[in-house]
């Protein structure tokens, strides 16, 4: 499935799956978001700890795809010191470029995931932890499901 992605892209991807970043719990976390994904298996909990909007840590636990697991490492990587505002924004871009295959701007390793798009089976994978990360930031601690969610 990964024929069409750049060796770039498929190695940061590989990378994270096998080694993913911030996975553990995270014991004084404020906001907690489960996001899961029926039709593929995927399922994984969100911990964030935001103080005066600005996100001092973030870690995630459980199980899924290769795509899933690796979007949630390098999410937890790239957001560590955010502030919402950024998050937000953020969010936007990753949603539009898994979508689309758009990289807008300079987003570094999240440009890894651009490829998805062509690969609509896994694109609600590659979404489904920015779903549950802004569950997460809008405090709303929901459990999130991509088949409930407009992604
Ligand atoms: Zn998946």
């Amino acid at each position: 499935m990964f024929d069409d992605l750049t060796d770039l892209y498929q190695q940061i991807i590989l990378d994270h799956n096998k080694s993913p970043r911030n996975f553990r719990v995270l014991p004084d976390a404020n906001r907690i978001a489960q996001g899961t994904n029926p039709i593929c298996g995927d399922n994984y909990t969100l911990y964030a700890k935001i103080d005066n909007d600005v996100v001092k840590e973030i870690t995630f636990q459980g199980s899924g795809c290769a795509i899933s697991k690796a979007s949630a490492s390098i999410l937890t990587d790239s957001l560590q010191g955010k502030t919402k505002a950024e998050v937000k924004s953020l969010f936007d871009k990753v949603h539009d470029m898994i979508l689309t295959g758009n990289v807008d701007g300079d987003l570094g390793k999240l440009a890894a995931l651009a490829g998805v798009h062509q690969f609509p089976v896994r694109v609600k994978c590659a979404i489904l932890p920015w779903h549950a990360l802004m569950a997460a930031v809008e405090g709303t601690g929901e459990t999130v499901s991509t088949e409930t969610e407009n992604a």
